[in-house]
């Protein structure tokens, strides 16, 4: 088999789906790995790096000819025209709200993945891009809100006078959250955090940081099954935010990381509650992609929204590209080795497999994804 590694074409993105460790690995699989002259380039992996490891460097017509292709974002109708029918294509797909772009992918007779709907099974941690991906973007999220900060972070008390420690706030303490709260208060702010799901009661807590909630009937059935959180009621939602105000008016720096899956994101900031922080305050919203949680803040964009610095940079991994790239490019090979026949040394795709059956959109010429229309063949 052939695997073709693509270089992003998407503005901005930065990442790419292979490292050097990972080509090695699908070179031991027995394939021919062909990477895109320069994918690797924003991510710190020159070509050269590519080829050292077993790899040919090659130019987007290379893609006709692969079996699989690798991407970090889902191919364009012109990046997808030019692969091969019946190849498998691997990315974050981004498929809810998409239905065309889906059709698109089962036109063009692809098998397509979507990382992102990965279900959260012991299996499948080392697969886990949401994870890899938020744990980054969490951390270059405090690291971004601290250089725009024009005051330090620690309490620092000198000869000259005390510094106060930043107070950090952050909101939904799931992946992201929780390595915002890890990094802030490595930094040395005072932390505190607040979710709708009360297992993260206790994770907040043992990283050090206080944990704020409406803890009524419905925070305790907040969580689903999968794990991930509810929509809240109107009801709640209005309690929630009466809490937020009061504590938000006494924060420096406000980093919002929540998230429904399938929803847009819940609105947790309004601009009287950011007019209500002190003068140099910062924000940062990483659900900016998904609407934001944060009212006025403008996708891609820094902001000054009622007098607060809203950093609204899409795509945050991105700005960690070469760690992103690395864990990334780990979670998409430890998947496909997962659809390794070792004695064809090719990729066949077993329709059983609940991995396959969670993230795989379309399949020979159909869309099968059952939450995207598809009917399960
Ligand atoms: P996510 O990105 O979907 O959402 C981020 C956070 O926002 C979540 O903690 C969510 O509860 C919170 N949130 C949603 N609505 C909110 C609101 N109105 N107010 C405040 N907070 C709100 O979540 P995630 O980071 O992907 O993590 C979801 C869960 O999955 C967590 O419990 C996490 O520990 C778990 N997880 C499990 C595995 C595994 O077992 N393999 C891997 C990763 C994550």
């Amino acid at each position: 088999n052939i695997v073709f590694v693509a270089r992003e074409i998407t503005d901005g993105e930065t990442r790419v789906a292979a490292s050097a460790e990972t080509v090695k690995k699908m070179k031991s699989f027995g394939f021919d790995v062909v990477v895109e002259a320069g994918a690797g380039a924003a991510s710190r992996i020159p070509d050269g790096e590519f080829e050292a490891a077993g790899a040919r460097i090659g130019s987007f017509t290379d893609a006709a000819a692969a079996d699989v292709v690798l991407k970090v974002r889902r191919p364009s109708l012109s990046e997808l025209s030019g692969y091969k029918n019946g190849a498998a294509v691997i990315a974050i797909m981004d498929p809810y709200g998409n239905d065309e772009a889906i059709a698109a992918l089962a036109g063009a007779g692809l098998s397509a993945f979507a990382m992102e709907l990965m279900p959260r099974i012991t299996r499948a941690q080392s697969m886990d891009v949401l994870s890899s991906q938020a744990n980054l973007a969490g951390y270059q999220a405090v690291i971004e809100a601290a250089a725009v900060y024009d005051r330090a972070m620690p309490m620092m008390m000198t000869a000259a006078g005390t510094v106060p420690a930043a107070k950090v706030f952050v909101m939904g303490a799931g992946v992201a959250g929780l390595q915002a709260i890890a990094t802030a208060r490595r930094l040395g702010a005072a932390v505190s955090a607040t979710d709708v799901r009360p297992a993260a009661r206790e994770q907040v807590a043992s990283l050090g940081a206080k944990f704020i909630a409406v803890e009524d009937d419905e925070f305790k059935a907040a969580e689903t099954a999968g794990g991930y959180a509810k929509e809240m009621s109107a009801d709640y939602q209005a309690k929630q935010a009466a809490l937020v105000a009061e504590h938000i008016a006494k924060q420096d720096i406000v980093i919002t990381t929540a998230l429904i899956p399938g929803r847009p994101a819940p609105r947790l900031v309004s601009r009287a509650m950011l007019s209500s922080m002190k003068p140099g305050a910062v924000a940062v919203d990483l659900a900016v992609e998904r609407g934001g949680n944060i009212e006025g803040v403008v996708a891609g964009e820094v902001a000054d929204v009622e007098g607060v610095c809203v950093i609204g940079f899409a795509n945050m991994p991105g700005r960690v590209a070469a760690s992103a790239s690395a864990l990334y490019a780990k979670n998409l090979v430890t998947f496909l080795e997962t659809m390794v026949n070792k004695e064809s040394r090719s990729v066949v795709v077993n329709l059983d497999d609940e991995l396959v059956r969670a993230t795989m959109l379309t399949y020979a010429g159909d869309v099968v994804h059952p939450a995207f229309g598809g009917v399960k063949k």
